[in-house]
């Protein structure tokens, strides 16, 4: 089969490779669409510890195919909880001890989707939903998560930092728990879109929450200093290991701001996300802006057209 594999920063390549065979409980999956994202762009332009260990390393996570022992078009999370860990037993599945190997390699015709994730996070796909919908499960999945690490109640004025797919899924989210959702930031183009995902552009200054998704320091600052006094702040965007962000000690004590961070996914979100793409509460096939072959995935990454929000890889 053909599969795209990552041999380092801005090096990939498109080659034949064996088709992966089912073990015991395990699911191929012959892949109709993926998706790319952030976390795989910014992974295919440094590496990442996790995603691509060792080159050449299958790459992309994001998909919606079919099962070839059933014939019925399936999706996956790129991960499942143990069940059985420290985290995982107080209820904190996302912070399983075990989650390690993540899915990879849904930019290749077939993929293997290992037993712990066929058991507990791979789902049917509802008749009627469009391929490329249910393949935004994973980071749908997420994005509940966040919102849910909030504590939206309803009429919560909301800012979400992020203009990109990840934020517009998030403000969905946010409308959805009853809060109002405010994008900060962005081009004119992807604040546009706001009202397509219940937001409307603003400055998000006072707000009750601020859910950071710019993926960068200044970010993780900009959410810290906007929230009223009070206010929670939700880091949803993860920064290189290491990174040290300062943030204004007067604001955190005497304005007694909540500063939680937000990972990943569990199996109820992931559950509900598949629903959630399947209500048709919003136009989710806008946050897939292109359309590419296995061999455009390093060109796409290379340079990302102006209007880019997520690109469907057809294998
Ligand atoms: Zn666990």
């Amino acid at each position: 089969m053909r599969a795209l594999r990552w041999y380092g920063p801005g090096d990939v390549q498109v080659e034949e490779v064996p088709r992966p065979a089912a073990g015991p409980d395990e699911v191929v999956v012959q892949v109709e669409v993926a998706l790319t994202d952030g976390t795989d762009l910014k992974a295919y332009r440094r590496g990442h510890p996790l995603l691509l260990a060792e080159p050449p390393a299958p790459f992309g996570h994001e998909f919606c195919g079919v099962d070839v022992a059933t014939g019925r078009r399936v999706v996956a999370a790129n991960s499942a909880p143990c069940g059985e860990c420290r985290a995982c037993t107080r209820g904190d599945e996302s912070l399983c001890e075990q989650l390690l190997p993540l899915l990879n390699g849904a930019y290749a015709e077939f993929l293997l989707v290992p037993e712990r994730i066929a058991r507990r996070n791979l789902l049917r796909v509802p008749d009627g939903l469009p391929s490329v919908v249910a393949a935004l499960v994973e980071p749908l999945a997420c994005c509940l998560h966040g919102v849910a690490r909030a504590d939206v109640r309803p009429g919560d004025d909301v800012a979400v930092l992020g203009a990109g797919p990840i934020g517009l899924m998030l403000c969905a989210c946010v409308a959805d728990a009853g809060g109002r959702p405010v994008l900060v930031g962005g081009r004119p183009e992807r604040r546009e879109l706001a009202a397509d995902f219940g937001a409307r552009p603003g400055d998000g200054a006072g707000s009750d929450v601020a859910i950071e998704a710019t993926g960068t320091e200044h970010g993780w600052r900009d959410a810290a200093a906007l929230v009223r006094p009070g206010g929670t702040v939700v880091l949803f965007s993860g920064l290189p290991s290491g990174t040290e962000v300062a943030f204004d000690a007067f604001r955190v004590h005497y304005e007694e701001l909540t500063l939680r961070g937000a990972f990943h996914h569990t199996p109820a979100t992931v559950r509900a996300a598949l629903a959630f793409l399947a209500s048709g509460a919003h136009p989710w096939k806008r946050l897939v802006t292109h359309e590419v072959g296995l061999e455009g995935v390093g060109a796409l990454f290379d340079d990302p057209p102006r209007d880019y929000l997520k690109a469907a890889v057809r294998p």
